[in-house]
């Protein structure tokens, strides 16, 4: 079992109150951690250290190339680390090992990208209109960040944030999901490691109504960077306009998986499959609305029915396990109410929509791979985020009327569409309004690439050069080398 305390200022510290929650393994609800909860004041703490690190000026002026080396120290680290790392993503999670290694595995080429970018950009010289003068653009760190990363990705998403925060010179407070803070504890013991000075680094847990708010709300904040649901990232957009601090959000999705009937047939049938069923959908880009054309229907929804039976369900640290279970009983029961909604609705349950029947998976938050036919474009069950292992299917006949009902959707994450019509891929990745899509794949992210969404699903970028940027302020420095006097004012 593991003790966990916050982090901040450089040191291990219970939270003010003496509160501490239990961490739970989704499998079998077995308790796999005890650890501080802290509240508002904690935060406060922390936000305080953050201050002194930034505003002492130690840290924003360290040399690019030397954050760069930390940011490396902190890759190598994580891969030092990848194994017990993972174990603990799958405790806390429930997806299985396998995925929490692909998870490591990105988490310290994150680290790796940024400690290489850190030292890249030396400003810009830019043409002044005016002679003896010269202009220049400088990028400089934001200052405060507060980092607020969700249950799905714990590490991944605090990844996201912390490597570009840290590349910039920024000082950060972060505040993991209350029910899965284990990697983000790892991470900050590893980064005390890799020798960040006190107060660069702090991790404040807790709930979000209370660690999260503060982070959001307080004045001494410079930038929020959010990741979660639409509801709370509304929530943060309000709390932010206290002191107008730099807002990032990356939110919710409800992303098409669009099959034309001239695409190569397996390959579509088993990335509709890997579109959805990585971590049960607990994922914010799965694309759970699948989109199938007219003539391929059938036999499409025929094929994935049958691999959908053949799923294994079970304990992520089991090796033939391809599925695991969802997060909470909570969250299981909104999976199911929706489950619910979308038979009233009309749409027709073709497999799945209960748990499984092993008892052996009793205890543990399952939902059991689910295929809902008939359906259509009004319907809840194909207009909201379900978060869980579901999959509607809806028969389109034309291209027109499959991006424009695509389209229709409060979010924009990300889009996926399958031809071998080489007019078809630039025609409809160019009328498909999404932060990204994906031609002939599905659920492929990389760090060099920005990731991020129109409309509801979210404001600003993660990753690549933009993701770095979100951690900088833009200042013109205009330099004047044979000042004179102009006499306007007073000399008549
Ligand atoms: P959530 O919004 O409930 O919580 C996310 C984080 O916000 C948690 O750390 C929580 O403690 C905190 N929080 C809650 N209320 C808060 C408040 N009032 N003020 C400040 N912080 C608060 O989301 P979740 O259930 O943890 O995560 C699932 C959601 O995250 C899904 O909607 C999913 O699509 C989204 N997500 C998006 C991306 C992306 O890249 N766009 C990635 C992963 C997850």
């Amino acid at each position: 079992m593991i003790n966990g305390t916050m982090y901040i200022d450089g040191k291990w510290t219970g939270s003010s109150c003496g509160a501490t929650r239990r961490i739970e393994n989704p499998f079998d609800g077995s308790e796999v951690a005890n650890v501080a909860e802290g509240g508002r004041e904690d935060a406060r703490e922390a936000i305080a250290a953050a201050r002194r690190a930034f505003d002492s000026g130690g840290w924003p002026q360290t040399p690019a190339v030397e954050r760069g080396r930390l940011l490396a120290r902190l890759a190598d680290l994580v891969e030092r680390e990848r194994e017990n790392l993972a174990r603990l993503e799958t405790l806390d999670t429930g997806k299985t090992l396998e995925e929490s290694r692909w998870d490591m595995d990105d988490v310290a080429g994150i680290f790796r990208y940024y400690a290489g970018m850190a030292d890249k950009d030396a400003g810009e010289i830019i043409a002044s209109p005016n002679p003896g003068t010269s202009s220049r653009v400088v990028r400089e760190p934001v200052g405060v960040c507060g980092q607020i990363s969700p249950w799905n990705y714990p590490l991944l998403q605090a990844s996201w944030k912390m490597a570009p925060a840290l590349a910039a010179g920024c000082t950060l407070i972060m505040k993991p999901s209350e029910i899965t803070p284990l990697t983000t504890l790892k991470i900050t013991e590893l980064a005390e490691e890799a020798g960040y000075p006190p107060g660069v680094v702090n991790t404040v847990l807790g709930p979000g109504p209370e660690v999260g708010a503060e982070l959001a709300e307080s004045a001494d904040v410079d930038l929020i960077s959010f990741t979660g649901g639409v509801a709370t990232g509304k929530t943060i957009m309000r709390a932010a306009a206290g002191n107008v601090k730099r807002v990032a959000l990356e939110l919710g999705g409800k992303n098409p998986n669009i099959v034309f009937a001239d695409a190569d047939f397996d390959v579509a049938v088993d990335h509709a499959l890997n579109a959805v069923f990585f971590h049960a959908g607990q994922i914010c880009s799965a694309g759970t609305r699948l989109m199938v054309q007219d003539a391929l229907h059938d036999r499409f929804v025929e094929a994935l029915a049958a691999r959908m039976k053949r799923i294994k369900v079970g304990n992520g640290l089991d090796a033939a396990t391809e599925m695991g279970p969802l997060i909470s009983a909570d969250h299981r029961a909104k999976v199911e109410r929706y489950i619910a909604i979308a038979r009233r609705e009309g749409a027709t349950l073709a497999l799945g929509g209960g748990r499984p029947e092993d008892p052996a998976l009793a205890n543990g938050h399952f939902v059991m791979p689910t295929l809902f036919t008939d359906c259509d474009s009004h319907m809840r069950i194909v207009r909201e985020e379900v978060f869980g292992p579901v999959i509607t299917v809806e028969r389109f006949v034309t291209e027109k009327e499959a991006v424009a009902r695509a389209n229709d959707t409060t979010y924009g994450l990300s889009a996926g569409f399958w031809t071998r019509d080489p007019d078809r891929m630039a025609r409809v990745s160019a009328a498909l309004r999404f932060g990204t899509v994906w031609v002939n794949d599905f659920n492929v992210y990389f760090v060099q690439a920005p990731w991020g969404g129109y409309r509801q699903s979210g404001l600003g970028r993660e990753l690549g050069r933009q993701g770095l940027e979100e951690y900088t302020e833009l200042k013109h420095i205009y330099h004047n080398h044979a000042a004179k006097a102009i006499n306007w004012f007073g000399s008549k």
